[in-house]
C-alpha cells in the first residue's frame, strides 16, 4: 500500500540536501543531522554560505531578465528547495503580476511547506508537485502542471542547484533534453551548478561528504555545464560564475569589504533560449 504523501514521515536518519541548503541560507527548517553535515561541508569549504546566497541571487536576476527582456510569463522550477523568501514566483510576479509558476521537488519537507509557495498574486497562479527529476515523464504528465501552465506558450525551465544531484549514470543530459523537448519555441533554461573547477581538492572533499551521507553528487566543469545548453541560444555572458552573470546593484554591494572570487562562489550559471 502506498502511504499518502502528506502523511509520509520526514526522514531524519540521514542529512537531506534541501535541509542542508536551508542551513547554508540561514533558514530554520532543518534538523541536527543536516546541520552537522552542513557544518562538515563548511569546514572544508567555508565559501558554501556565499555560494548558496549567490545561487539564490542568480535565480532572482535570471527570473527578472527572462520576465523583462524575453517575455516569459511561466516557469517550471524543479528542485525548488525549502521555501526561502523571495521565492521564484514572488520575483517573477513583482515584474509580471500574472506570472504562473509550477514548483517541483522530491523532498517531503518541501512538500510540507509548499503552501508558502502558493501565496500567489490574484492575477497569477502557482502550484507544487512532488516529483523526481529522474522521472521526467511522470513530472510532465502531472495534471497540476498542465492545469497551471499554458503548454503552447513559452515556459522557463529553472534547474537551480539541482543537476549536481544527478550523476552521469542517471543520464542528466537526457533528462534535461526530455524536459526541453516538451517546451515550445521561445522557452528558456536557467540553470546553476556547483563546480570543482577552481579548487578540485576541496570539491572532492565536499563530494565525499554528500556521497558518504547517502546523497550522490557530481559537481561538473564549465564545459560539462555548458552541455546542458546544447541546442539553445545562450544569453550573454554565457556560462559564467554566478556573480558574473548580469550583476546588478545588489550584487556589487552585497559583500561590502569582502570581494567575491570565482573560487569562493564555485557555481556555474547560465540562461539559454530555445529557438
Ligand atoms: N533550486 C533552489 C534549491 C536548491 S537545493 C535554489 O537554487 O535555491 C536542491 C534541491 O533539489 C533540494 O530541495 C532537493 O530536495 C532537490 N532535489 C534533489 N534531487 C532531486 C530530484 N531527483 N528530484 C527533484 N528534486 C531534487
Amino acid at each position: 500500500m502506498t502511504t499518502p504523501h502528506a502523511a509520509r514521515d520526514i526522514d531524519t536518519s540521514r542529512p537531506h540536501s534541501a535541509r542542508m541548503y536551508d542551513y547554508y541560507l540561514g533558514g530554520k527548517d532543518h534538523f541536527e543531522i543536516d546541520k552537522k553535515a552542513a557544518e562538515a561541508v563548511a569546514e572544508v569549504y567555508p565559501g558554501i554560505f556565499v555560494c548558496a546566497r549567490e545561487n539564490r541571487a542568480f535565480m532572482h536576476r535570471a527570473t527578472r531578465v527572462l520576465a523583462r527582456e524575453h517575455g516569459i510569463r511561466q516557469w517550471l522550477d524543479i528542485g525548488t528547495g525549502i521555501p526561502t523568501e523571495p521565492n521564484l514566483h514572488q520575483v517573477a510576479q513583482s515584474v509580471v503580476p500574472d506570472a504562473r509558476v509550477v514548483y517541483a521537488d522530491n523532498d517531503p519537507l518541501v512538500l510540507k511547506y509548499a503552501e508558502r509557495l502558493m501565496r500567489s498574486t490574484p492575477q497569477g497562479r502557482t502550484t507544487y508537485i512532488e516529483a523526481d527529476v529522474n522521472d521526467p515523464g511522470a513530472l510532465l504528465d502531472s495534471p497540476a502542471l498542465s492545469d497551471v501552465l499554458d503548454l503552447d506558450q513559452p515556459i522557463a525551465l529553472s534547474l537551480n542547484a539541482l543537476m549536481h544531484f544527478v550523476t552521469d549514470a542517471q543520464d542528466p543530459y537526457g533528462i534535461v533534453s526530455r524536459l526541453l523537448d516538451f517546451l515550445p519555441s521561445g522557452s528558456a533554461l536557467a540553470l546553476s551548478h556547483c563546480t570543482p573547477d577552481f579548487d578540485p581538492d576541496t570539491w572532492q572533499k565536499v563530494t565525499d561528504i554528500y556521497t558518504n551521507a547517502g546523497t550522490p553528487v557530481q559537481f561538473r566543469s564549465q564545459a560539462a555545464v555548458a552541455r546542458f545548453f546544447d541546442g539553445l541560444d545562450l544569453l550573454e555572458p554565457g556560462v559564467s560564475v554566478g556573480y558574473r552573470w548580469r550583476p546588478d546593484a545588489a550584487t556589487a554591494t552585497e559583500d561590502g569589504a569582502e570581494p567575491l572570487t570565482d573560487a569562493v562562489v564555485s557555481l556555474w550559471t547560465g540562461v539559454g533560449i530555445k529557438p
